[in-house]
């Protein structure tokens, strides 16, 4: 049995086989377990998780325990016979900026005259709305995206395809249940709205980033394409992973929570062409999903079934803890080497990046998330 997808894991995820209908399905060692047949509920008879993730959390809940009862004895579909698809059609999708060593590594690089932290950062989560319909699945190739670029010492614009492709590996959280237009969801509601996580890969073009972003923020230089796994791990699987986090000063405001904060322990690793070139700590987050959620809501936006909202880049504090090649190459002035002697600051046509997660599992063991892979694909010009 594959490691990391036991019983004590059972992520979901939309599948068909020989080109058949998209259906729900919970993943069981190198298995899926179709949810319509083994069950006869028409909200597993969909191409995505939504009809399911709207029923809310006491309906996910029953679920796992009677899909606990049934994976075992059940026939499953062979995951080499199928193909997996998005698993969630994304209503809203925003990405925040939730890590103290991503955003101080990038302050130094963007801004090394000023401040690495920007004056509000250590009192609210910053987030930006990104780009909803350009959230691909695992394994979808990434085109190399054009644009305006300028380099600081260029007279005007040019245009081309970006110089400077990245990644950032996050974390996303998939919201099921909805609220209300106008009424703040809490600290405390995160298990009452949010279904569960996956990993997260928000491709960047550094270099039409850059010339772009001041003053409105991200825009073409990231919304090309963000890739998640096919798996969503609900947050049931993950109730051994939490953790503090590290303590916040100064102390936010009271919707941001009281006291200590809790994050998930859950460790990355990013795979450059099938070697691990860094492994960013999760559990080394400023701001934590409660956060994130209450901060998002708190002006009365309301959630949909299917809002993905992401930790923004994850990076630890040591040099091979770093979740972009933005920082590992420190903006292409440090280059590092792989070990076949390849040197890499930002991505090249038919690199491959995977970027893989596990986590403490409820039963003593590890649970491993899925994977997000991209290659990318030389732009079309
Ligand atoms: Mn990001």
């Amino acid at each position: 049995m594959s490691d990391g997808f036991g019983l004590d894991h059972l992520p979901y995820g939309v599948f068909s086989v020989a080109g058949g209908p998209r259906r729900v399905g919970v993943r069981y060692g190198d298995g899926i377990l179709d949810l319509y047949a083994a069950t006869g509920r028409p909200e597993f008879d969909q191409p995505s998780l939504n009809a399911f993730l709207a029923l809310g959390p006491e309906v996910w809940r029953q679920t796992r325990d009677q899909v606990r009862g049934l994976v075992e004895d059940a026939g499953l579909v062979a995951i080499e016979d199928a193909v997996l698809h998005l698993p969630v059609e994304v209503a809203d999708y925003v990405d925040f900026y939730a890590s103290l060593d991503h955003a101080s590594n990038v302050g130094r690089i963007f801004r090394p005259d000023s401040e690495p932290l920007t004056p509000n950062w250590r009192h609210l989560p910053i987030g930006y709305h990104g780009r909803a319909g350009t959230v691909v699945v695992s394994g979808t190739p990434v085109t190399r995206p054009s644009g305006q670029r300028k380099a600081p010492g260029d007279d005007a614009p040019t245009y081309g395809p970006s110089r400077r492709l990245d990644i950032e590996a996050e974390l996303g959280f998939v919201v099921g249940a909805p609220s209300e237009l106008g009424a703040a969801v809490p600290f405390s509601g995160l298990a009452d709205h949010v279904f569960g996580v996956t990993g997260l890969n928000d491709w960047s073009a550094r270099d039409i980033q850059a010339w772009e972003y001041v003053p409105l923020g991200p825009f073409l230089g990231k919304s090309f394409a963000t890739s998640i796994s096919p798996w969503v791990t609900a947050l049931a699987a993950l109730d051994a992973a939490w953790v503090d986090l590290p303590e916040q000063d100064p102390e936010p405001l009271p919707y941001l929570g009281p006291g200590a904060t809790r994050g998930l322990d859950i460790d990355v690793e990013i795979e450059l062409n099938g070697e691990v070139v860094s492994r960013p700590p999760y559990r080394t987050m400023y701001w934590s999903p409660a956060q994130m959620l209450a901060h998002m809501t708190v002006n009365g936006a309301s959630l949909r079934t299917g809002d993905l909202f992401a930790s923004g880049t994850i990076s630890g504090p040591e040099p091979d803890q770093r979740g972009s090649f933005l920082e590992l190459s420190w903006s292409g002035k440090e280059p590092f080497t792989t070990s076949d002697g390849t040197s890499h600051s930002f991505l090249e046509d038919g690199d491959e990046v995977v970027l893989r997660y596990s986590a403490p599992g409820i039963d003593g063991g590890r649970i491993t998330l899925g994977e997000v892979a991209g290659r990318i694909e030389p732009a079309r010009t």
